[in-house]
């Protein structure tokens, strides 16, 4: 009788910390997650990719709490859905892709739209909530 199939352990160094946050592209109102790294004491974005909700909140997702800059790596792809690099943090507490150039902006998480943004300084993000 075979044993049942035991994952190994990575055999990573634990020198680095990763998480995925979640944003909703303000173009495609579509959910993306971030793949985020610690770097010296920071937390920057590595890697985007799409994602469904309910799939998002089996991961929990929904759940990562981290705080700081985001900024994006120069291989970061953007966002898959617009291409954007850029976020913004709505007052929800939740984040939005955003073109660089728009006036306005619509949160997809609580369906506000808002005007004179300020790009995302040091965040303070939870990933979701549905
Ligand atoms: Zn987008
Ligand atoms: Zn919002």
């Amino acid at each position: 009788m075979r044993l049942p199939f035991m994952k190994d352990r990575k055999n990573t160094v634990k020198s680095k910390e990763a998480n995925v946050l979640l944003a909703k592209c303000s173009q495609h109102g579509k959910t993306l997650g971030m793949r985020v790294e610690t770097y010296k004491n920071d937390w920057i974005r590595t890697w985007s990719f799409k994602i469904d909700d309910s799939k998002a909140k089996r991961e929990g997702f929904d759940k990562t709490l981290i705080e700081g800059t985001l900024t994006p790596t120069d291989d970061y792809p953007g966002c898959p859905y617009c291409g954007t690099m850029e976020l913004f943090i709505c007052p929800c507490g939740k984040l939005s892709c955003i073109q660089p150039d728009s006036r306005s902006v619509k949160c997809y998480w609580c369906n506000a739209t808002h005007k004179n943004l300020a790009p995302v300084g040091k965040a303070k993000v939870s990933g979701g909530g549905f």
